[in-house]
């Protein structure tokens, strides 16, 4: 069989949730979108339900609407977007809570769900979603009255301890909801990291759970074995791949991989990334295709079946530096093709 396996520990995952659960001051809930960062937001929401999570929350309605079939009644499952229009069948029917995002989503929660949960993002700086002050001052009375279940906002740089735009945030939070009686939410996994001050009441760990920085001290949850399909030994001065941009430099051992761009495996990270032979870390070479890598193997003692991609030797943020990019965009980048193993104990 050629096709990559993609292990997901979820026993890894449901220690990072708590590890960053006891470093919350607070609850804790998971945030699942995009698939569970790729990752099968189903099994992950199952996992972290039985590890304690009961809240949870997704980008879109549709998403929420997959992951009420597979949790059933019970755990809150809020959205992000909030109620957009088309949303309210599917809102209601699948009990979701948005987090109502303008004025605009306000009027059509309330008219056409009246009397159904909802929370209210606000916008403390970051400009992406949510109420401006202005904006929020203006309606709070009649937000308040409906009853939200959460106030909570976002920050841009939590990633980054020093940056001032993390105090500057928590300030205007606290401007904009101190003295309400309504649970409030401001952290993410960087967040967290920043200490109790930004927790309130509940706290919305992602990337963290899947192994992913800011939280240097995850776990590693997604693994990747690539079977070799072939072996071939080339000559100095022989090319690998399209375009011919490897060329031999001493005798060499290349093993083709079965596994390419279309697996979430980015063209960009060619140029400096690894995968590894048991102990041996090898170099991608020449270009990366859709289903198929070069790997130089010359250096690994014996010829493997499969490499390491993801996994005990390698994260998601190594192999995003490969590619430029950040560790989230690995594991939402993974394609379908993988043979998808979940391990639990
Ligand atoms: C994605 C997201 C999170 C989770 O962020 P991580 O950095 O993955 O922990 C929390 N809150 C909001 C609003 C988000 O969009």
């Amino acid at each position: 069989m050629a096709t990559a396996t993609l292990t997901i520990d979820l026993d890894a995952l449901t220690s990072n949730w708590h590890a960053l659960d006891s470093l919350s001051a607070c609850e804790t809930a998971a945030v699942v979108k995009a698939n569970g960062y790729g990752l099968g937001a189903d099994r992950v929401a199952k996992a972290l339900l039985d590890a304690g999570a009961r809240r949870f929350f997704v980008a879109v309605a549709e998403e929420g609407a997959a992951l009420r079939a597979a949790l059933g009644p019970g755990p809150e499952i809020n959205v992000f977007s909030g109620h957009m229009a088309g949303d309210s069948e599917m809102i209601a029917e699948m009990q979701l809570t948005p987090m109502l995002n303008s004025l605009d989503q306000m009027l059509r929660h309330f008219e056409t769900l009246p009397g159904a949960p909802f929370g209210i993002q606000l916008d403390t700086g970051m400009n992406r979603l949510g109420m401006e002050p202005a904006e929020w001052d203006a309606v709070r009375e009649i937000a308040l009255e409906q009853g939200p279940t959460l106030l909570m906002s976002h920050l841009a740089c939590a990633d980054d301890p020093e940056h001032p735009m993390n105090p500057q945030q928590l300030a205007a939070f606290h401007e904009m909801t101190d003295g309400l009686d309504v649970p409030r939410s401001l952290s993410a996994t960087g967040g967290i990291l920043l200490g109790p001050d930004y927790h309130f009441d509940l706290t919305r760990p992602g990337v963290g759970l899947y192994g992913g920085l800011p939280f240097v001290d995850a776990a590693p949850v997604a693994g990747i074995h690539v079977p070799v399909i072939q072996i071939r030994e080339v000559a100095p001065g022989e090319t690998v791949g399209y375009g011919n941009t490897w060329t031999a430099e001493r005798p060499s051992r290349i093993a083709t991989i079965s596994g390419g761009y279309a697996d979430g495996i980015l063209r960009a990270m060619g140029p400096k990334a690894h995968v590894f032979a048991a102990e041996t870390r090898c170099k991608i070479i020449g270009r990366i295709s859709m289903d198929l890598i070069g790997v130089d193997i010359t250096d690994a003692p014996d010829i493997p079946d499969t490499v390491e991609l993801l996994g005990q030797h390698q994260s998601v943020d190594t192999l995003a530096d490969a590619a430029g990019t950040i560790g989230y965009e690995i594991l939402t980048s993974l394609g379908a093709r993988y043979r998808r193993h979940y391990l639990t104990s």
